[in-house]
């Protein structure tokens, strides 16, 4: 894959041009649980009924990381299509991840770069635009709660790492809902 890094200040040619490309290109899209709760409430479900069907955990190194859930090995498995053209079925509640592709973020420490995917056809056609900085930074902010909740759950509170994310999905979900 090839990237272009982009600055703070810096604009690059971008229209969605609804290729599906995104969506359709393998289990790739790691979840936080303020995605699962968003998604869950969207569909009016609680977050359990997402296990399996729409959301897997992959467990590396102890912690277990949420994911979408591929179907036929390479379709995200709340892809549709309508009137022959790619849809995401849960578009108000999609994940971060997919909020901000093409732009991929760098890194925590490193707000003032960001990555610009050029699988994406998108990229180099319509306006110039800058990225999407204030939702990247809600993105950091999410996932640096994440994963220190994930941590402390793990190896401060001995939980396995499967039981440590069901409860910090419950813990996050029901925060949400109380708000
Ligand atoms: S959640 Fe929606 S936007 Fe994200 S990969 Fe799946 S279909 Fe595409």
């Amino acid at each position: 894959m090839k990237y272009i890094v982009l600055k703070r200040g810096e604009k690059i040619k971008y229209r969605c041009i609804r290729s599906g490309r995104c969506c359709s290109s393998g289990p790739n899209v790691a979840l936080t649980a303020f995605d699962v709760c968003r998604i869950a409430n969207y569909m009016g479900v609680d977050w359990r009924e997402l296990k399996g069907k729409y959301i897997i955990a992959i467990i590396a190194d102890m912690i277990a990381v949420p994911a979408l859930r591929s179907v036929g090995g390479d379709k995200c498995a709340f892809l549709a299509y309508k009137n022959g053209l790619p849809t995401c079925s849960i578009y108000p509640a999609r994940p971060m991840r997919c909020r901000l592709y093409p732009f991929l973020p760098a890194s925590p420490s490193k707000k003032d770069i960001v990555y610009v995917d050029t699988y994406c056809p998108g990229v180099g056609k319509g306006d110039s635009i800058e990225p999407p900085w204030n939702e990247l930074s809600k993105y950091y902010e999410e996932v640096k709660y994440h994963y220190k909740r994930m941590y402390e759950l793990v190896f401060e509170e001995g939980y396995e790492p499967l039981e440590a994310l069901e409860k910090l999905i419950d813990e996050v979900c029901n925060n949400i809902v109380k708000k």
